[in-house]
C-alpha cells in the first residue's frame, strides 16, 4: 500500500456507451506497464472486460478495480459501465470514489447517458475532469463537444487543451499551459512522443485559448490573478496549483482532447488525473454514526436512523480505528470476493472486523490488490484503499466493515427499483436446487437483481433493471453457474398506488373459548408524492394513537403486517408504492390481544383502505435517446409515436437526427429489432428508467383481467 496517502488518486472512468471508456483503460494500463499487449475492444482482447459476457459484447459490465503507478503516484482505476442497465455498478462505484474523468464522443458531445452519469457523479461532488475522445472520427468537433460539457452539464469546462487537425488529419494536441505541441507516434503504440513548438498557423488561437483558460484558472488563485492582470511571467506550477483548486471545489472541469483509438493523448489525462484530481487527503471527512446499542447483534438490517445516536466524523487517518465501506462483491468457484473502500484506519489480514450494519463480527482471510481479473496479496491495506478481500460470509454491498471496539456505521448505497421481470425455470426439474443457489449468488452480487418464488404458482420471477441486464444474468446462469434455464416473456414490473384519502377500521375477533384473538385498529391512508407531483416510491409509516388504544408493543406489529400487506396490491398484485399510512386509533383486550391478532386486524384494514382510496396501476417510463439516420427519421418517429412516446427535444447533427423521447416500457421491448430495420441497422438507442406514471385506463383494463 502507498505510505504518501498525497500520491493515491481513486478514480473511476464514466462515459455514454462507446464513448471509448474500455480503449482508454486498456491505453492507461499499456502506458503504466500493467499490461505488455494493448487490448482491443473490437478483437474481444480488452483486459478490463474480463468477463466471457463483455468480450462477447464488446462492452463493460463489472466495474473491475485496477491499481496502476503512474509517476510516483498510484492510481486505483474503476472501470465503470456505461449501459444505464447496469446503473447500481455505477453508483456504487461512484460512492467510493474520489473524482473521475469522464469520456465524450468527439462527434456527439455529451449523450444521455454521460448525463445521466455525471449527475449521480454530482450528486457525490466528485471532482472531474473531461476527455474529449474520437477527435479522429468522422464529424468530431471538439467546439461543440465542449459547449455541450458547458450547456448540458452545467458544468465549468476550462480548455487545457486543443485538437490540431480533426478527423482523418487529426495529428496531435496543443498543451495550452505549456505552449507546445505534442505528437505521438503511432508506431510506438503512442508511447512515444515528441514536444515541438505550436505550428504557426495554430499560433494565435492558442494564444487567445490561453488567454480564455488563464482568466478562469485565475479566480482561484491570488499570484495568477496578479501575475496574469500586470503581465508577469506565469509558471506552469502557478497555473496547475489554480487549477487543481479550481477542480477539487468542483468549480472547474479540465478538459482535454486525443483519439485513444489513435493512441493520442491519453499520457497527459494521466498527467491531469495526479495533477488536479485529488487525493483521499483532499476529500472531507465523511459523516458516520454510532449505534446506541452496543449490542450489536440487536440490530437488523432495517434498522432505522432513530436507532443510532451521535454522529462521528470519519478521518482519513491510518491509525484510527477501521472504518471501510463494501461497495461490490463478486463470487466465483473459491467463494465471494468483496471490493472494499478503507476510509478509516487499516485492515489487517488474519483480523477480525465487525460488520455494523448486520452486528456480526467477520474474518478477514485474505486482502488482495486487484488488477482485472489478477490479484496480488497484500498483509495490510490503510485509509484511502481501494481492495478486495475474501472472507466475510454475510457481508452485502453497502454495509460498513470497522473495529469491533469502535462500531461506525457510514451512510448506505441508495439503488433504484426494478421495471423488468421474467418468469424462469431449470430445463430439467433436477437442477431446481442449483438454480435457487445460483440466484442466491447473483442477487448477492447485484443489488439491483431480485428473484422470489410466487407462492400461488410456484414460479420463480427474476426481476432487473432493463431487458439486457436480465439477458445478461440469464447467460451467466448458463455459463457461469452451469445451470440450463428456460426464460419467459419480459414483463413490465407495474406498481399501484391510490388517488385520495381513506380512513377504515380493522378487527380480528375470535372467541374459540378459553383464551380468544383480540385486535383492532384504524388506519387512514394519503397519496405520498413528490416535489414533482409523480407518485414517491416510498411507504410512510407513522403511529398517532397512545397506549390507550393500542398498547405500543403491538405497534411494530402493525408496521410489519401494513409493510407486508403492501408488497401486493389488490388490483393485480403488484406492490402499493406512494403511500402513507397512519394508525389512528384501535382498542385491545388485557387477555385476548397479541401480536398476531394484531397483525391481523392491520391486513383487513390496509386491504379494505386501499379499496377505497380508488387504486391505479402505474407503469414504468422510460427516457429513450436514439440516434438515426435523417432519411429514417420520419418512420422512427412514426413508430415511437405509436407507442405512447412523446418526443421531448430532437436536433440534427451532420446527417443523423438524435431523438429525445419518454416512452412507457411496456412498448419497448423488442425495440432494437424494429429500430434496426427501419434504419437499415444504423440506428442506436439507449432508454433508461425515468419515473412511473399512470397506467391508461383502457390498457389497465387488459393488465388487470
Ligand atoms: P466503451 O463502451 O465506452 O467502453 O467504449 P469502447 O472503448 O468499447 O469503444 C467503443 C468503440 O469505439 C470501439 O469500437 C472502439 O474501437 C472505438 N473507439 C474508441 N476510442 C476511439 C477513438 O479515439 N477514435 C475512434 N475513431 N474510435 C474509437
Amino acid at each position: 500500500m502507498p505510505s504518501n496517502l498525497e500520491k493515491l488518486r481513486n478514480i473511476g472512468i464514466m462515459a455514454h456507451i462507446d464513448a471509448g471508456k474500455t480503449t482508454v483503460t486498456e491505453r492507461i494500463l499499456y502506458y503504466t506497464g500493467k499490461t505488455y499487449k494493448m487490448g482491443e475492444v473490437h478483437d474481444g482482447t480488452a483486459v478490463m472486460d474480463f468477463l466471457e459476457e463483455e468480450q462477447k459484447r464488446g462492452i463493460t459490465i463489472t466495474s473491475a478495480a485496477t491499481r496502476c503507478p503512474w509517476k510516483g503516484y498510484q492510481i486505483n482505476l474503476i472501470d465503470t459501465p456505461g449501459h444505464i442497465d447496469f446503473t447500481a455498478e455505477v453508483e456504487r462505484s461512484l460512492r467510493v470514489l474520489d473524482g473521475a474523468v469522464a469520456i465524450f464522443d468527439a462527434s456527439e458531445g455529451v449523450q444521455a447517458q454521460s448525463e445521466t452519469v455525471w449527475k449521480q457523479g454530482q450528486k457525490y461532488n466528485l471532482p472531474c475532469i473531461c476527455f474529449v475522445n474520437k477527435m479522429d472520427k468522422t464529424g468530431a468537433d471538439f467546439e461543440m463537444a465542449a459547449e455541450s460539457i458547458r450547456d448540458k452539464l452545467r458544468a465549468s469546462p476550462i480548455l487545457l487543451q486543443l485538437p490540431i487537425g480533426m478527423e482523418g488529419s487529426f495529428a496531435g494536441i496543443i498543451d495550452l499551459i505549456k505552449m507546445q505541441a505534442v505528437f505521438y507516434k503511432a508506431e510506438k503504440l503512442g508511447a512515444a512522443f515528441e514536444e515541438t513548438e505550436i505550428p504557426s498557423e495554430l499560433r494565435q488561437i492558442a494564444e487567445r485559448q490561453r488567454n480564455q483558460m488563464l482568466e478562469l484558472a485565475a479566480e482561484f488563485d491570488e499570484h495568477l490573478m496578479d501575475a496574469y492582470v500586470h503581465d508577469k511571467p506565469i509558471s506552469t506550477e502557478m497555473v496547475n496549483k489554480a487549477i487543481r483548486k479550481g477542480t477539487l471545489s468542483n468549480r472547474l472541469n479540465p478538459v482535454f482532447v486525443g483519439s485513444a483509438l489513435k493512441f493520442i493523448g491519453v499520457q497527459r489525462l494521466l498527467d491531469a488525473v495526479v495533477a488536479y484530481l485529488p487525493s483521499p487527503l483532499d476529500k472531507p471527512d465523511i459523516v458516520g454514526s454510532v449505534p446506541v446499542s452496543r449490542k450489536m447483534a440487536k440490530w437488523g438490517p432495517g434498522h432505522k436512523p432513530s436507532d443510532v445516536k451521535k454522529e462521528v466524523a470519519v478521518k482519513c487517518d491510518r491509525n484510527a480505528g477501521l472504518v471501510a465501506i463494501a461497495f461490490k462483491i463478486t463470487s466465483d468457484a473459491h467463494g465471494d470476493l468483496n471490493f472494499l473502500r478503507i476510509y478509516q484506519g487499516t485492515l489487517k489480514s488474519g483480523s477480525r472486523v465487525l460488520n455494523a450494519n448486520r452486528g456480526r463480527r467477520e474474518n478477514i482471510t485474505r486482502i488482495f490488490e486487484m488488477h482485472a481479473s489478477e490479484r496480488k496479496i497484500l498483509d495490510s491495506a490503510g485509509a484511502g484503499d481501494i481492495v478486495a478481500v475474501v472472507g466475510l460470509k454475510e457481508t452485502l454491498t453497502g454495509d460498513t466493515i470497522c473495529d469491533p471496539k469502535n462500531p461506525v456505521c457510514l451512510p448506505s448505497i441508495t439503488f433504484p427499483g426494478t421495471v423488468v421481470s421474467m418468469s424462469i425455470e431449470p430445463k430439467t426439474g433436477a437442477e431446481r436446487a442449483k438454480l435457487a443457489d445460483a440466484l442466491a449468488d447473483l442477487r448477492r452480487e447485484d443489488p439491483t437483481f431480485e428473484s422470489e418464488v410466487n407462492s400461488e404458482t410456484g414460479q420463480t420471477i427474476i426481476r432487473g433493471m432493463g431487458e439486457l441486464h436480465l439477458e445478461i444474468l440469464e447467460h451467466k446462469l448458463v455459463r457461469e453457474k452451469g445451470v440450463d434455464v428456460r426464460v419467459g416473456r419480459p414483463r413490465v414490473a407495474y406498481k399501484e398506488a391510490i388517488t385520495k384519502l381513506a380512513q377504515v377500521e380493522g378487527k380480528f375477533v375470535r372467541q374459540t373459548g378459553g383464551h380468544g384473538q383480540y385486535g383492532h385498529v384504524v388506519l387512514t391512508v394519503e397519496p405520498l408524492r413528490t416535489a414533482d407531483g409523480h407518485w414517491s416510491r416510498a411507504i410512510e409509516f407513522e403511529s398517532k394513537v397512545g397506549s390507550q388504544m393500542v398498547p405500543k408493543e403491538y405497534v411494530p406489529a402493525v408496521e410489519r403486517a401494513v409493510r407486508d400487506a403492501l408488497s401486493s396490491g389488490v388490483l393485480g398484485g403488484y406492490p402499493v408504492v406512494g403511500i402513507r399510512v397512519r394508525l389512528v386509533g384501535g382498542s385491545f383486550h388485557s387477555v385476548d390481544s397479541s401480536e398476531l391478532a394484531f397483525e391481523q386486524a392491520a391486513t383487513i384494514a390496509v386491504e379494505k383502505a386501499i379499496r377505497e382510496a380508488k387504486p391505479v396501476l402505474l407503469e414504468p417510463i422510460m427516457r429513450l435517446q436514439a440516434v438515426v439516420p435523417e432519411a429514417s427519421f420520419g418512420a422512427v418517429q412514426a413508430g415511437l409515436l405509436g407507442k405512447r412516446g412523446s418526443i421531448t427535444a430532437c436536433r440534427t447533427h451532420g446527417n443523423t437526427r438524435v431523438i429525445d423521447a419518454k416512452v412507457p416500457l411496456a412498448e419497448m421491448f423488442g425495440y432494437s429489432s424494429e429500430i434496426r430495420s427501419a434504419t437499415a441497422g444504423r440506428g442506436t438507442f439507449t432508454i433508461e428508467p425515468l419515473t412511473y406514471e399512470r397506467l391508461p385506463e383502457e390498457m389497465a383494463g387488459k393488465i388487470i383481467l
